[in-house]
């Protein structure tokens, strides 16, 4: 069985559920160079990935090729994903894919993708129909040379066409497209806007009229992929421009939290307009429950006193004690106590109300609002990374408790590739979650651009970024992700 499937035009936002469904169950995948970051990360560590778009020499795997790997592939019985950038049957050369799949009676599925001629051109404000201005649109290759005697393409047709003409790789014959149109009797004040990278992060827009585009496209130096979008409706822009608004646009953010943790805070940034960079430097490794986690599992009962000092910590306790056929009641006798609102977060999702939740979560905030619940004589567990600071340890066993410290996890290195490295050094902005974020990120070589600031979470984790040579200009006064979202984006608005 083969699928043809579209992965939209860019952002990984726009691809279909369905599309996602596939690649997370086929056996083999081909896939064009157009396809949006991180679209094959759903895709089983055993599929196979074959690249069949334009080599960096310039070979392409001719079609014919293609087909004939399809088909074979399929003939194997292979479940094959053959993903392409935007639409399938849009300048996909998906027809005629299906066309030999059917020759050879092998049966497939078409799974539409959203498409750059619309997509692109609505990132940068611009609707293709409007009441008003359009009420038909036209999809053009521009891939042909315009000066070709006997051109495909009727430019006079396409001149009088009323509405909106959407072209498609056209941006390098840019010049050729917009003398014919002019010649066949396009006004050459019509409006023309030029997408480059549209849905992608540094997508731009060249805006113009047909007699002057060309030297607009040169001077701003647009390169492919990019539409080409002719018609009254290009002016609309100016009005309904709505990505350079976001209040992170145009900004590179780093993000180096495990990548586990890191969608929410990746997610909440992109939203804001950022271009995000995932250099996660670190991996939770969730220890066995066996031995101390076990033992403080089953012991659990027994304690007056529970803190959790981590949202993982919170979610691994709960996994924990779930392992053990044990659920929120086995916490009934005991009082609570979180670090500070986002481990408070995971632990009311686990059914766990905390009695005691500092403002900043840190060590010390934990120690001070413990000052009032009565330990002396009584235990208490901790639970953590094995990599912590024993500050609330030490204070509660101070005051007379009887502490264990249960390590939930490991904070382990994960590598960086050079490609990240280098993001990472040119991004605008670098965020810290937690010291070993930062440990992590600069010992797996990362580095901070000259000019990129550096956000942290809190002190503890501004202390460690200074140890290691790194200045700190920006610290959340609220020391979650929240708290770290608001500083980043009232540093960036000033
Ligand atoms: N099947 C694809 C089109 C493939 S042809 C679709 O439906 O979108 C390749 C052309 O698509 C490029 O030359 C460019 O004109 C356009 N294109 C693809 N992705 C684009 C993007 N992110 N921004 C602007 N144009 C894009």
């Amino acid at each position: 069985m083969v699928y043809l499937v579209g992965a939209g035009p860019g952002d990984p936002g726009l691809m279909t559920r369905r599309s996602l469904e596939l690649i997370a169950s086929a056996d083999a995948i081909l896939y064009d160079r157009l396809i949006p970051p991180g679209a094959l990360d759903g895709a089983r560590p055993d599929a196979e990935l074959v690249y069949v778009g334009k080599q960096p020499g310039g070979h392409t795997m001719r079609q014919e090729e293609i087909n004939e790997l399809l088909l074979k592939l399929a003939k194997e019985g292979k479940r094959v994903v053959r993903l392409k950038g935007g639409d399938p049957f849009v300048f996909g050369r998906g027809g005629e894919e299906a066309q030999e799949l059917r020759k050879a009676g092998i049966a497939f599925e078409v799974v539409p993708g959203v498409t750059a001629g619309v997509a692109a051109p609505a990132y940068a404000g611009i609707p293709v129909t409007h009441r008003d201005e359009a009420s038909a649109v036209a999809f053009v290759t521009g891939h042909e040379d315009p000066e070709k005697p006997d051109s495909a393409i009727d430019w006079f047709a396409l001149a009088a066409f009323p509405g909106t003409l959407v072209l498609y790789m056209g941006v390098g014959n840019i010049e050729g497209i917009a003398r014919r149109l002019i010649e066949a009797g396009r006004p050459e004040d019509d409006h023309v806007a030029v997408i480059e990278r549209g849905t992608l992060p540094g997508q731009r827009t060249i805006t113009g009229i047909l007699a002057d585009i060309d030297k607009r496209v040169a001077e701003m130096k647009v390169r492919p992929p990019a539409i080409t979008l002719i018609g009254p409706v290009a002016k609309l822009r100016e009005q309904l421009a709505w990505i350079e608004e976001r209040p992170l646009h145009g900004r590179s953010v780093v993000v180096t939290r495990a990548r586990a943790q890191a969608s929410g805070l990746a997610a909440r940034l992109a939203t804001l307009g950022a271009d995000v960079v995932e250099t996660p430097a670190i991996r939770i490794e969730p220890r066995p429950v066996a031995g101390e986690v076990r033992a403080a599992a089953e012991a659990i009962g027994e304690y007056a006193l529970v803190c959790v000092t981590s949202p993982n910590g919170a979610s691994l306790l709960m996994d924990a004690l779930d392992e053990l056929n044990k659920d929120a009641r086995a916490l009934h006798g005991a009082t609570v106590a979180a670090i500070g609102p986002g481990t408070a977060g995971e632990l009311a999702r686990r059914g766990i109300r905390a009695d005691i939740v500092p403002e900043r979560s840190v060590a010390e905030a934990l120690v001070e609002a413990l000052q009032d619940v009565p330990v002396t004589g009584r235990r208490g567990l901790v639970a953590r990374a094995a990599e912590a600071r024993d500050l609330l340890p030490d204070a509660l066993r101070e005051r007379g408790a009887e502490v264990d410290v249960v390590a939930l996890y490991d904070t382990v290195a994960e590598p960086l590739s050079d490609g990240q490295l280098e993001q990472a050094a040119a991004a605008d902005y670098v965020t810290f979650t937690s010291s070993s974020t930062v440990r992590f990120f600069t010992d797996a070589g990362g580095t901070v651009g000259n000019g990129a600031r550096v956000v942290s979470i809190g002190p503890v984790t501004s202390e460690t970024a200074r140890e290691l040579g790194l200045r700190v200009d920006v610290e959340a006064e609220r020391h979650d992700i929240d708290g770290l979202v608001e500083a980043l984006l009232e540093d960036a608005g000033k």
